[in-house]
């Protein structure tokens, strides 16, 4: 083969470049807590891919900067093993054009220079989702029926309307699409999505830059509010409380709210006034999809992305993947890119080799504070009842604040679950641990070290 036919084409590199960066998020998604993950890096995607530079486009000025900060590194790494040659990654700032918009209406240009004041508050909404692409299921009926009810008729029917389910089952899908609809019924509404997270970050923000006021007039000027994963205030007790003034003052005003969490309101680690406020609207859970619902959810994006998939082949996916629809997605990014590829068909045996690997017996297991405790136990040669126990000899002492640190770092629990995890500690004890951590990361480059190897092989759970 000559050295021309061995490069590969324009659009066959950036389809590899789609692949390895679904293969990118995969390792990602172990690595940082899962809040994060879906804010920041899940929102990003590949923009271009050119003489070995890369550039990965997001609409976030803070997932810039996060990502650039934090993981441009080992993005790179990753991409370069994914690809096998040595890469320049860089991260671009998008404007809200292509497939994002904006879901507040954006002045038309000339823009001012984005100060703070102009910036809109909410995260923009993502234009693949919406109700024409929600596949509904007995697994979703419910909360896809009053999804659209709130669209329809905002702070009319269901409010709150609370949606929860498990990781990559739809509620982001169902929220924006929401936003969307609303926006397209009702011109003018003003719709604010944010996550958890992304409300922290402004929160936090606001009071360092003593801009709470202005915080407040943006938050409280809203007439249909997305709050998606809202776990992640548990533990964050100023913002939790800003967060009960935001929810009274908008709902007080007779505006739609809408919120989701990974898990039920009763099994929330948040204020229990706002916990009773949840419970008093309507709740819907979102289910794992049964087969035919996965099988419909493949045939739809096989359809939306011109992809010849044979019914066969679709079986065989659905039955490999059961439990996440971000996953069943992947796989079939992966496929279709690997086909292309290797301008081969897509066949059983074809999705089996390029899938079974990946999906096949193991999926990465889930990191909790008993794994990262036995992976310091055993690292300090000591027994887990001793980090739960209350000896205050230095010997336990240091390996415990460690362990509750990296439990802190490392999973989704929140400061009281980790707190319990050890003992039924108090979550301030948790603070005052990580604090210790931190400060000694920061002073001890060897220790700084030892943290991150152990980071490391709790995630890979050696030993586990
Ligand atoms: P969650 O927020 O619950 O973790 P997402 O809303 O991000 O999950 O969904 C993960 C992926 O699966 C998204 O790409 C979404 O479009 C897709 N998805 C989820 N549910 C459905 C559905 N019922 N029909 C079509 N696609 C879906
Ligand atoms: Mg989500």
């Amino acid at each position: 083969m000559s050295e021309k036919q061995l490069q590969l084409g324009e659009d066959d590199a950036f389809l590899a470049l789609k692949a390895a960066w679904e293969r990118t998020l995969e390792e990602l998604e172990q690595q940082v807590n899962k809040p994060s993950f879906e804010s920041w890096i899940r929102t990003a995607h590949p923009v271009a891919f050119v003489d070995g530079r890369v550039t990965i486009g997001t609409t976030s000025r803070f997932a810039k900067h996060w990502l650039e900060n934090k993981h441009l590194p080992t993005i790179t790494e990753i991409l370069e093993r994914q690809l096998g040659e040595p890469l320049t990654v860089k991260i671009e700032l998008l404007e809200e054009e292509g497939p994002v918009i904006m879901a507040e209406k954006l002045p038309k240009k000339p823009r001012k220079p984005a100060s703070q004041e102009d910036e809109p508050i909410s995260q923009p909404l993502n234009s693949r989702y919406v109700f024409d692409t929600f596949v509904v299921g007995p697994n979703n009926r419910l909360a896809h029926a009053c999804a659209v009810s709130v669209a329809e008729q905002p702070g009319k029917t269901y409010n709150p309307l609370f949606i929860y389910g498990g990781a990559g089952l739809g509620k982001t899908h169902l929220l924006q699409a929401i936003g969307q609809h609303a926006l397209n019924l009702h011109p003018g509404i003003r719709v604010v999505y944010v996550s958890g997270e992304t409300f922290t970050y402004h929160y936090v923000t606001a009071l360092r830059e003593h801009r709470t006021a202005e915080f407040r007039r943006k938050y409280r000027n809203v007439d249909l509010w997305l709050v998606d994963d809202i776990q992640f205030l548990a533990g964050k007790e100023r913002t939790e409380e800003e967060f009960f003034h935001t929810y009274n003052a908008i709902y007080d005003m007779g505006k739609q709210i809408v919120l989701s969490s990974d898990r039920a309101p009763k099994d929330l680690d948040l204020d229990r006034r706002l916990l009773s406020r949840f419970e008093c609207g309507m709740l819907a859970d979102i289910a794992a999809p049964d087969l035919e619902t996965r099988m419909a959810i493949l045939q739809s994006k096989a359809a939306s992305e011109n992809m010849a998939l044979p019914n066969e082949v679709i079986l065989y996916i659905a039955r490999l993947i059961t439990s996440n629809i971000r996953q069943l997605e992947g796989a079939l990014i992966k496929l279709h890119a690997y086909a292309s590829l290797m301008r081969t068909s897509v066949t059983t045996s074809l999705a089996e080799e390029v899938l079974g690997k990946y999906f096949g017996e193991s999926a990465p297991p889930v990191i909790d504070p008993s794994r990262v405790q036995r992976e310091v136990a055993n690292h300090f040669n000591i027994d887990v009842a001793d980090l739960k126990g209350s000896c205050r000899s230095k010997d336990i002492v240091g390996p415990r604040h460690l362990a509750m640190y990296l439990s802190r770092e490392l999973t989704d629990a929140s400061l009281p679950a980790i707190g319990r995890a050890f003992g039924g500690r108090d979550h301030s004890t948790v603070i005052h641990a990580c604090k210790i951590i931190a400060a000694k990361i920061a002073q001890d480059r060897a220790f700084a070290a030892l943290v991150e190897e152990l980071a490391r092989r709790i995630r890979e759970g050696k030993n586990c």
